[in-house]
């Protein structure tokens, strides 16, 4: 018998083994001297069973550490043939499967789902040529724009290495020393910074990125998802209420809804960017802080996403599912897109962290249900596939394997430049936050806003305050005088109260 090949003879599932299949002839009692004990070191029974777990948890994600997972279809309503060779697109109608992952940000795995926080939204397509992961947000932009500060970034909105709590003044501290952040921060703290669930919110894509046509034609494009179901958020009281009634209100909805055939949906669009117009653009195209207004690129219908399967084992299917936005099918390229630049490492680095070398032969990481996987990889912890052993390990070679197809190849892209660390802070921080404060948001939109970032800024230090105020001044000076003036109500109000600031000894 082969031993790669298991045997096709159905196990009697009813006979309880240990992992290694060895029927177990009594699992409620450990085996012992006499019935007090002590216990032998022979009894592989136990040992099997709590060595395994001791082992059963993978460290958790650094971010989107809690988050719900669902299982669907792409499928192509419009023709984009024009922008895209990828097969995913090649004709209206074709039906790709998906899986989607929904998370909070910065909370840990047990952290309650109505905080306020950036949600994730990312996409694994199981396409005809391999994986392509979209791993986005419900929001269009991010707090930085250059991937060397999100460590410092992520830091300052985790806990205190001191005190092991959230703290305000490291989460301002941040964002008011980067004004590039203001218009995320924005976005956050208006009534989309919690949503209701994740089926009532929009997705995006965030990043910008290169589709390329058959003849080797390529325009620049941003992926968004708008929530079939609507948008609808939560009150803060709402949300708060939430934290200790049902802190897994959003993974309990997900699933609640797929389990009684309400399934969720999403009308995929793209924008399309020229490169001309990315030459003559007045805003960085590839900054992630910024949009691109819908007047000047409009929605391109394309499809939509329709989630219709739960997992059937939390842990193997959403805890183990790995995007990676490095994943891209031919006609799917990046752009200079800094963020993502440095997103196309970090990603697949972590899992391999986390989840081990061979993460992509986990089965829902593994393109196999669509197409097979033809390298020359070989070997690593968890191997559950390798190349057959009568044919070559090593590229190129004399004898028959796979090889390279030149029609797959990026496309040529030429660029110049100085080498050098470019200071993007002082770029413009404030045109589209601003836009989105007069034009986007309603008057109420705008009380809420300033209700909000008031409420959550009161707990940082006066100076970091001040500098935040002075930010949102910058935007308009309605916005930062609407705030300051809440903000001195808290303050008086709080006059009394000791607050716990960590660094303030940092600052002589
Ligand atoms: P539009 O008026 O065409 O678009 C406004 C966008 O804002 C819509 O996509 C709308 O989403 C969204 N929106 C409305 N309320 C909120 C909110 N409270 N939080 C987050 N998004 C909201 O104008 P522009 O394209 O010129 O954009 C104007 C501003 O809108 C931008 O500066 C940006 O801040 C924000 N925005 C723009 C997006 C874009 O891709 N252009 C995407 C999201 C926000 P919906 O249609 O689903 O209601």
């Amino acid at each position: 018998m082969d031993p790669s090949q298991p045997d096709t003879k159905m196990p009697d599932s009813s006979v309880l083994t240990t992992g290694a299949g060895i029927p177990t002839g009594d699992k409620l009692n450990s085996l012992t001297v006499g019935p007090r004990g002590p216990l032998l070191l022979q009894d592989s029974v136990f040992m099997d069973e709590m060595a395994h777990f001791d082992r059963e948890r993978v460290p958790e994600r650094v971010v989107h550490a809690k988050g719900a997972g669902a299982f669907g279809y792409f499928e192509v309503t419009h023709d984009i043939t024009q922008y895209t060779k990828a097969k995913v697109f090649e004709r209206v109608g074709k039906k790709t499967d998906i899986g989607v992952r929904f998370s909070t940000v910065a909370g840990e795995a047990g952290s309650a789902d109505t905080i306020r926080d950036p949600r994730g939204f990312a996409v694994k397509f199981y396409t005809d040529e391999g994986i392509w992961d979209l791993v986005g947000n419900n929001t269009p932009v991010f707090f930085i724009r250059d991937p060397i500060l999100f460590p410092s970034f992520i830091h300052s909105q985790k806990r205190n290495p001191q005190t092991h709590l959230k703290d305000p003044d490291m989460v301002w501290d941040f964002w008011s020393l980067r004004p590039e952040s203001l218009h995320q921060v924005t976005l956050l703290f208006s009534e989309r910074g919690i949503p209701d669930g994740y089926r009532y919110m929009n997705g995006y894509g965030s990043h910008t990125f290169k589709l390329v046509n058959a003849e080797g034609k390529a325009v620049y494009c941003k992926f968004h998802y708008k929530s079939n179901q609507g948008i609808k958020n939560l009150s803060v009281e709402e949300a708060d209420s939430l934290v200790v009634k049902d802190p897994d209100y959003a993974i309990r909805d997900l699933f609640q809804a797929i389990a009684k055939k309400d399934f969720p949906s999403w009308t995929m669009y793209i924008q399309v960017m020229t490169f001309p117009q990315a030459e003559a653009c007045t805003f960085n195209p590839f900054d992630l802080t910024k949009v691109w207004p819908h007047n000047d690129y409009p929605l391109i219908p394309v499809g939509k996403l329709v989630l219709n399967r739960n997992p059937n084992n939390y842990f193997a299917e959403v805890e183990q599912i790995a995007f990676d936005p490095s994943n891209l099918p031919p006609g799917i390229e990046p752009s200079p897109d800094k963020m993502l630049q440095g997103r196309l490492f970090s990603y697949p680095d972590t899992h391999r962290h986390r989840l081990g070398a061979n993460y992509l032969h986990l089965p829902v990481n593994c393109p196999r249900r669509s197409i097979h996987v033809s390298n020359y990889q070989q070997d690593g912890p968890m191997c559950l596939f390798s190349a057959p052993c009568n044919a070559p390990n090593y590229y190129p070679n004399s004898f028959s394997s796979p090889r390279d197809d030149r029609k797959c190849r990026e496309r040529e892209f030429s660029t110049s430049g100085d080498i050098a660390r470019h200071d993007s802070s002082a770029e413009d921080n404030v045109s589209q936050v601003k836009i989105f404060y007069n034009q986007t948001l309603s008057e109420a939109g705008r009380q809420k806003l300033c209700g909000n970032i008031a409420l959550h800024l009161k707990d940082a230090q006066i100076f970091i305050q001040e500098r935040a105020v002075k930010n949102f001044r910058d935007v308009d000076p309605d916005f930062g005088n609407r705030i300051k003036t809440l903000l001195d109500k808290h303050n008086k109000a709080c006059e009394k109260k000791e607050p716990l600031h960590c660094y303030t000894r940092c600052l002589s």
